[in-house]
């Protein structure tokens, strides 16, 4: 068995060098524990911020298969998602995980794909189904997602748009924010990298703002917050554009949020714990519909974890970043 460490304390972007795989000897199954194998390593913002502890394996959800069990409700065979870390092989039983909190969970999503248990049909599809009702989306609002192209935001954005929203994303990059309009019928893009991002987001939204999902915070946010509504809704689900710099100063948020009466609120999406399933539930029905895409950028091969991890990180995945082991 095999399982990824921090071998260095991330600072700034991550490395190769803050990364070393290491093999690790597997106890022998107690009653009630099973045997899994990776099939999917997920690789999520979450990891730059709350990984600190050098030497520790890697934190992460992944899709396993079991292929010993002494658990009757995790039978041989079936496939799981846990924390397991990102690790091939894992001695686990129905304790929970120590960041989700949730203990592993079959994955049974007909035909589908299994991955989607770590991105639409996983903590990301919760995330983005729950944390957008916070906004308040209606039919006419405008809603802004920043982070548009990745997992949340994808979702996010397909969302409020069912809800009838006017739905403008910010990205990164033009050619994925010209596949936000084009297959996920999103109004419009801007791309936060583009020298008159101000001008352009402006242009985007003559009616200015309503709905604001923050996936990014940092100086693309505060732009945004300057042009809310009046009693708009800015939901902080992240802020991944200071995650990877400890020497940020983001621009003042107070005083747009002050004078726009804005309703800020942050939230953790382990808030709904006790709902979870349901989102899953909720989410598989708008796919099998078809009224829901899901986007993956798919990096084969444990061994490349780190580096689907770091490109993730530098904006170049679509959809959600996962590991094929
Ligand atoms: P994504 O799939 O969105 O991947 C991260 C994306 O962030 C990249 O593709 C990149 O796209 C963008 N990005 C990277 N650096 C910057 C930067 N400096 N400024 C702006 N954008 C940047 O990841 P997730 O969908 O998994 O997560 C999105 C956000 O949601 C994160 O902030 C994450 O922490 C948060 N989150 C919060 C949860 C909660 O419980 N509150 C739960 C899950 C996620 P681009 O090309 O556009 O730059």
């Amino acid at each position: 068995a095999k399982t990824i460490i921090l071998s260095k304390k991330f600072q700034g972007y991550p490395q190769e060098t803050n990364f070393k795989i290491v093999e690790e000897s597997l106890p022998q199954l107690k009653d009630g524990e099973f045997l899994a194998q990776a099939e999917f390593l997920s690789v999520d913002p979450y990891i730059r911020v709350f990984m600190k502890a050098v030497g520790a394996p890697i934190i992460g959800e992944q899709v396993a298969k079991i292929i010993e069990s002494k658990n009757s409700k995790y039978p041989l065979g079936e496939y799981v998602v846990g924390e397991f870390g990102w690790r091939t092989h894992t001695v686990a039983s129905e304790k929970p995980g120590d960041f989700f909190n949730l203990p592993p969970r079959l994955v049974s999503f007909g035909d589908l794909p299994k991955s989607l248990a770590l991105g639409a049909l996983g903590m990301t599809g919760v995330t983005a189904l729950y944390g957008l009702q916070l906004c308040e989306p209606a039919a006419g609002k405008t809603l802004v997602v920043s982070g548009a192209a990745g997992a949340v935001g994808t979702h996010v954005g397909q969302l409020a748009k069912l809800q009838g929203c006017k739905v403008v994303g910010i990205t990164g990059s033009d050619a994925k924010g010209h596949r936000l309009v084009k297959e996920l019928d999103f109004d419009a893009f801007v791309n936060y990298k583009s020298e008159d991002f101000e001008k352009k987001l402006a242009e985007a939204t003559p009616q200015n703002i309503d709905c604001y999902f923050d996936n990014v915070g940092g100086d693309v946010s505060s732009a945004v917050l300057h042009r809310m509504n009046k009693f708009g809704h800015v939901v902080i689900c992240g802020a991944i554009s200071t995650y990877n710099d400890e020497n940020t100063k983001a621009r003042e948020v107070q005083t747009p949020v002050k004078v726009n009466h804005l309703v800020m609120e942050g939230f953790s999406v382990t808030r709904w714990r006790n709902k979870w399933n349901k989102a899953i539930d909720d989410n598989l029905k708008l796919i099998q519909e078809g009224r829901l895409k899901y986007f993956e950028t798919v990096t084969e091969g444990f061994e490349n974890t780190p580096d689907a991890f770091m490109k993730m990180l530098g904006g170049q995945n679509f959809g959600k970043a996962i590991v094929k082991v």
